[in-house]
């Protein structure tokens, strides 16, 4: 066991999203001592400060804290809050607890994580947790440079803690698991290694090779389940920078992770797949970002393959009905007027039509620009208008604003008296007939 005296206050100053958490952590500190147990910093944070040090690299302050206890937490909470205004918010199955303190008027949340050990009994399934000491708590790990801590109480107050050369890897710049097994345990690890391959430019060691073949062997991401494989999968658009989106689909490629995880992806969609991200900036919510990042992904010969990241039937069905429209319309796509693509578009709901452009590049660009641009012209006369206007309440009415809406994409009018003209037109004229 490697142990380094580090500078606390310098740690602690250099992690923090605010500095009103440093009375926070000193009160922590003082009960975590005053019960005789481990308090201390793990994974991310820890690593990111030595990443900091070494390579002089700017890494984001962390959004969240993770603090790990090696004791008793739940009361080691209950003696904490009732010092500190908040609240335990979730407490979940692996002995952790998502915090929400209240500091001078500002809110923290907080992730107290119990220093615990795995049981995994079965391939890819979630192990079993027991409270434990901070070894095993490390040795749970997914990678060696996750695996270091740095204590925040006693008896390592100040220390770095370092059982699986972490540091070495660190310097080395290599993505090592702890074990030969790690990932038939926990195949969600491999993408994660991909991540911080590529985050940091990294390397993975000859470890992470073979504890690949021991996953594949085992079969293991095929017994990894559809939610946590797409959770996975999501991160790589989620968490990392949009720049790495390319170098993380294609590392997965590579080492055939689609494949063995039987996901039958297309590597021609790679492409359009980042580029939709960039394009549609604003247009849509994240939540819809990601479902149209995972219909994307797959080859659209085999929509079947959503199946494998757990879509409900019904979506599958759906997005299977609308590619066979697009697809009706395709071998005559050039000779569709503006209009005739737009009621085409404006049959299919945002979601499977920006999938479809993802599968589909001749109509990609209508496409850009039926959300960017048409999608959004509307009649200035509402309803009301029209009537003042003379024209019959009813079915008229759609039919005049649907009108409006076409001569104004097509650019013949463009302001609301040219609307108000049409209308005077269309009325002049039904009235001759
Ligand atoms: P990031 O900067 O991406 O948040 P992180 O290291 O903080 O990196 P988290 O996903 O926040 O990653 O997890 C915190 C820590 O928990 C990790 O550093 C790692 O030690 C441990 N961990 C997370 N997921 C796993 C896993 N599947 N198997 C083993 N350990 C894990
Ligand atoms: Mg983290």
């Amino acid at each position: 066991m490697k142990k380094t005296k580090i500078d606390l206050e310098d740690f602690l100053k250099t992690i923090l999203p605010d500095q009103k958490l440093l009375k926070f952590l000193s009160l922590a500190r003082d009960i975590s001592k005053k019960r005789g147990e481990f308090l201390y910093f793990a994974g991310g944070v820890v690593r990111d400060y030595l990443l900091k040090r070494l390579y002089k690299k700017r890494i984001p302050k962390p959004k969240d804290l993770d603090l790990v206890l090696q004791g008793n937490l739940k009361s080691f909470l209950k003696e904490l809050l009732e010092k500190v205004k908040g609240q335990i918010l979730f407490e979940s199955q692996f002995l952790t607890y998502k915090v929400k303190i209240n500091l001078n008027g500002k809110e923290f949340l907080i992730d107290f994580i119990t220093a615990r050990k795995e049981i995994y009994e079965d391939i890819a399934k979630l192990p079993k947790v027991f409270a434990s000491h901070f070894e095993d708590d490390i040795l749970r790990r997914d990678f060696t440079i996750n695996a270091l801590i740095i204590g925040l109480s006693p008896p390592y107050e100040g220390v770095l803690i370092d059982l699986v050369e972490g540091e070495e890897d660190l310097k080395k710049g290599l993505i090592r698991p702890l074990y030969l097994n790690s990932f038939v345990d926990d195949p969600t690890r491999i993408f994660r290694g991909i991540r911080y391959k590529i985050r940091f430019g990294f390397n993975f060691s000859e470890d992470f090779f073979l504890a690949l073949q021991k996953c594949f062997e085992k079969s293991a991401l095929k017994k990894l389940s559809g939610t946590r494989l797409a959770n996975e999968l999501k991160l790589y658009l989620t968490k990392e920078p949009e720049k790495n989106l390319k170098n993380l689909l294609m590392t997965t490629y590579e080492l055939k992770l689609f494949e063995e995880a039987e996901l039958k992806i297309n590597k021609k969609n790679f492409n359009s797949l980042i580029g939709f991200s960039k394009e549609l900036k604003g247009e849509i919510s994240e939540r819809e970002k990601e479902k149209i990042f995972l219909f994307g992904l797959v080859d659209s010969q085999f929509l079947e393959s959503l199946y494998r990241l757990g879509f409900p039937d019904s979506e599958i069905k759906e997005l299977i009905r609308y590619k066979k429209l697009i697809e009706e319309n395709l071998s005559n796509w050039e000779k569709l007027s503006l209009w005739e693509k737009i009621k085409l578009f404006e049959k299919i709901p945002s979601i499977y039509l920006l999938t479809l452009g993802i599968y589909f590049p001749k109509i990609k660009k209508d496409l850009i620009n039926f959300f960017k641009e048409y999608k959004k012209v509307k009649p200035e006369l509402t309803g009301e208008e029209l009537i003042k206007l003379g024209v019959k309440e009813g079915k008229e009415i759609g039919v005049l604003l649907e009108l409006i809406r076409k001569e104004k994409i097509e650019g013949k009018i463009r302001n609301k008296e040219d609307e108000k003209n049409l209308v005077i037109q269309f009325l002049l004229n039904k009235s001759k007939n």
